[in-house]
């Protein structure tokens, strides 16, 4: 269980990005948070991410409080931010340091195949098209199998049809894994969300807080 508890985020030109927000979510859901530009979506993701510091509140997983990045959780950015110097297989591991080269290649290969991408495994990060490019990116964020997997903006990028392609692989690559991470993802396109999200959270700015949920259809087959 992802809990976040009474959360708030003033940067230091006094901006109110978050103030004071509650969200827990059960293991396993996939929650999409929507909301005007500016309302806080990022700041609240790169927090969770413990790429930003909270002014005040808590993330805790499981009821242990988070504190900095985490390999319990994984993040993917609009852009795929690969590093353009290492292979497909080399960014997908480059995370995995701690472990053994043979591991660490292993457990690339894994991820590579469960995004589709095991014949670009040693294709360099140029040779990619961006929708392959993204799938690298999730590839890289899932390798160390996090119980929350954190996603801003991911497809916002890519055209329509890869949008929707992506969309679909994303689900795809949901169930494919070994345990189903939780799943955050921000986006301001209202119809990613209903098509991948179990929860839709809307978000309001100044200060950037929870302002509705809205419903969706649960029955929809994901199994
Ligand atoms: P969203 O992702 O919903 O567009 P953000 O979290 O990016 O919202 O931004 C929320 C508010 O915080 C906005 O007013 C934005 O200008 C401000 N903000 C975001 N990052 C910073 C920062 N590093 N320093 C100051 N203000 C920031
Ligand atoms: P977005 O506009 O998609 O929210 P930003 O470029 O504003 O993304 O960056 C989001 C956060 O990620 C920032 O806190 C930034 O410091 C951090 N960041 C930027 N580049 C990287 C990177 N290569 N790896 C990890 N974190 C990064």
């Amino acid at each position: 269980m992802l809990s976040i508890e009474n959360l708030s985020k003033v940067y230091q030109n006094g901006t109110h990005a978050v103030g004071g927000l509650d969200l827990s979510v059960e293991p396993g859901a996939i929650v999409a948070i929507v909301g005007a530009s500016g309302c806080g979506k990022s700041s609240l993701l790169r927090i969770i991410a413990g790429l930003e510091l909270a002014s005040s509140g808590v993330v805790k997983i499981d009821g242990i409080p988070l504190d900095g990045p985490h390999d319990r959780i994984g993040v993917v950015f609009q852009e795929p931010r690969l590093l353009p110097w290492l292979t497909v297989k080399q960014n997908v591991g480059f995370g995995l340091a701690h472990l053994p080269r043979e591991e660490r290649l292993y457990r690339a290969e894994l991820a590579l195949l469960l995004v589709g991408l095991s014949n670009k495994a040693n294709a360099w990060p140029r040779e990619l098209s961006g929708g392959q490019a993204q799938r690298v990116a999730i590839a890289r964020a899932l390798v160390s199998r996090p119980d929350v997997l954190l996603l801003d903006e991911p497809f916002s990028a890519l055209d329509a049809f890869t949008r929707a392609d992506l969309q679909r692989h994303l689900l795809e690559i949901w169930r494919g894994s070994e345990s189903q991470p939780t799943m955050i993802v921000v986006t301001h396109d209202l119809d990613e969300a209903v098509a991948l999200a179990d929860r839709i959270i809307v978000m309001r700015p100044d200060p950037g807080r929870i302002i509705a949920e809205l419903p969706v259809n649960l029955a929809r087959p994901r199994h």
